[in-house]
């Protein structure tokens, strides 16, 4: 009976809820900003990837309006099949300029764009040198190409030189690793990376998702923050964090970016992004173009911040960039110090394990230029309040 067929579903559903590793997911019922409306209340967000506040900009906003006055909502079918829009084109032209880029080709998502990425680059008989601590859509972009892959440790470039030289049976080889690691907040040793890839003579690529609009000049990523244009192989990125929309992009050689388009499966076998996405991705790059105001203030809110709680005697790990983690310990730890900042009006999410090791349980805070200096006042407040009253400081 197919009741019987699914009753396995409740069994582990049950589990997870034993565990404390059900997740609940909070409905937001306004824009995703610096302050949001959850159950009635506002409350200071500090769980987005909104870094930049794009999500909810007035520019942004009137230019996906426009773009549908002008282009409607769909793009109707699979670009290869229907014909591709000139508003996808222009996003692709101006994010190559943007990033220093030879190419650049827009997906779904960050997520579409790893699962195109990776299996156009290698397959059966090839081998991957991955950092451990990758992100799942690298993992599964990994699982699809078929190829052999070997984890390295993070970070850890000597331990890359290790399994590079210990693998000799191969034909292509490829090494991935995430630019900024979005639990810790630290940065890939790209410039190293990028040494052992052309020593060897192994393509290259990063998956910039968290420093997109964050790191570099004015938000020009990874590779610009190390000045290693076109060195990198192939660059992957979301638009779906600084930019404040949704979407994926691939930026690099452009061999690779045309090879996209005759082999990336997410593009060749899934419809484009949206037209409001697209517009609005193109008032974002317009934004950051334009000034770096809105990446400066995302600095200094992120440094007032973690100045702040290191101040009060918080760890807050060793984050390179506007993603502090505040290091508690044990998961339940977390979850009360969550819940105590939620009834205080702060929404900071709790991740415990097995999103990160056992006894690393801690609050990601989430820095944005959407925050004002009243609101970072605000949080350290009543981070230090909870704090005080849990014994954590
Ligand atoms: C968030 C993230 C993604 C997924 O991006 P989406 O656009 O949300 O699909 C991919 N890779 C990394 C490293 C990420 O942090």
């Amino acid at each position: 009976m197919s009741q019987n067929g699914i009753s396995w579903i409740n069994d582990e559903i049950a589990a997870l809820k034993s565990a404390g590793l059900y997740n609940v997911i909070r409905t937001i019922d306004s824009p995703m900003d610096a302050w949001v409306t959850i159950d009635g209340r506002r409350v200071l967000n500090f769980c987005a990837n909104n870094y930049l506040g794009l999500a909810n900009h007035p520019r942004v906003r009137e230019a996906a309006k426009q773009g549908i006055d002008q282009y409607g909502v769909g793009p109707g079918a699979v670009r290869t099949i229907a014909g591709t829009m000139s508003l996808h084109v222009r996003l692709e032209e101006r994010l190559a300029a943007f990033k220093h880029a030879e190419a650049c080709i827009t997906l779904q998502s960050g997520f579409t764009a790893n699962l195109a990425t990776i299996p156009a680059l290698v397959g059966k008989g090839d081998i991957i040198f991955s950092d451990e601590l990758n992100h799942a859509s690298i993992i599964d972009g990994c699982r699809l190409s078929r190829a052999e892959t070997v984890r390295y440790r993070h970070n850890d470039v000597d331990d890359l030189r290790r399994v590079i030289a210990e693998t000799t049976n191969y034909n292509r080889r490829l090494i991935i690793s995430d630019g900024v690691f979005s639990m810790d907040g630290d940065i890939a040793p790209l410039d190293k990376l990028c040494e052992v890839a052309e020593e060897h003579g192994i393509v290259l690529m990063v998956d910039d998702a968290h420093g997109e609009g964050v790191l570099g000049r004015g938000g020009r990523g990874i590779v610009d923050h190390f000045g290693l244009h076109g060195r990198v192989d192939v660059e992957v990125g979301t638009l779906s964090k600084a930019f404040g929309v949704v979407g994926g992009l691939v930026a690099g050689k452009k061999a690779i970016i045309d090879w996209l388009r005759q082999r990336g499966r997410p593009f060749l076998f899934s419809s484009a992004m949206t037209v409001p996405d697209v517009a609005a991705c193109l008032a974002a790059v317009d934004l950051l173009e334009s000034s770096t105001e809105l990446v400066d203030r995302l600095w200094q809110n992120a440094k007032i911040f973690r100045e702040g709680m290191d101040q009060m005697g918080f760890n807050t790990g060793h984050s390179q960039t506007p993603i502090v983690p505040v290091m508690l310990g044990e998961a339940p730890l977390a979850q009360q110090f969550s819940r105590r900042l939620f009834e205080e009006g702060v929404f900071a999410m709790a991740i415990g394990y097995p999103t990160v090791p056992q006894g690393k349980a801690r609050i990601r805070v989430m820095n944005s230029a959407a925050h004002s200096a009243d609101d970072i006042e605000q949080a350290l407040d009543t981070f230090g309040r909870v704090g005080r009253e849990l014994g954590v400081i």
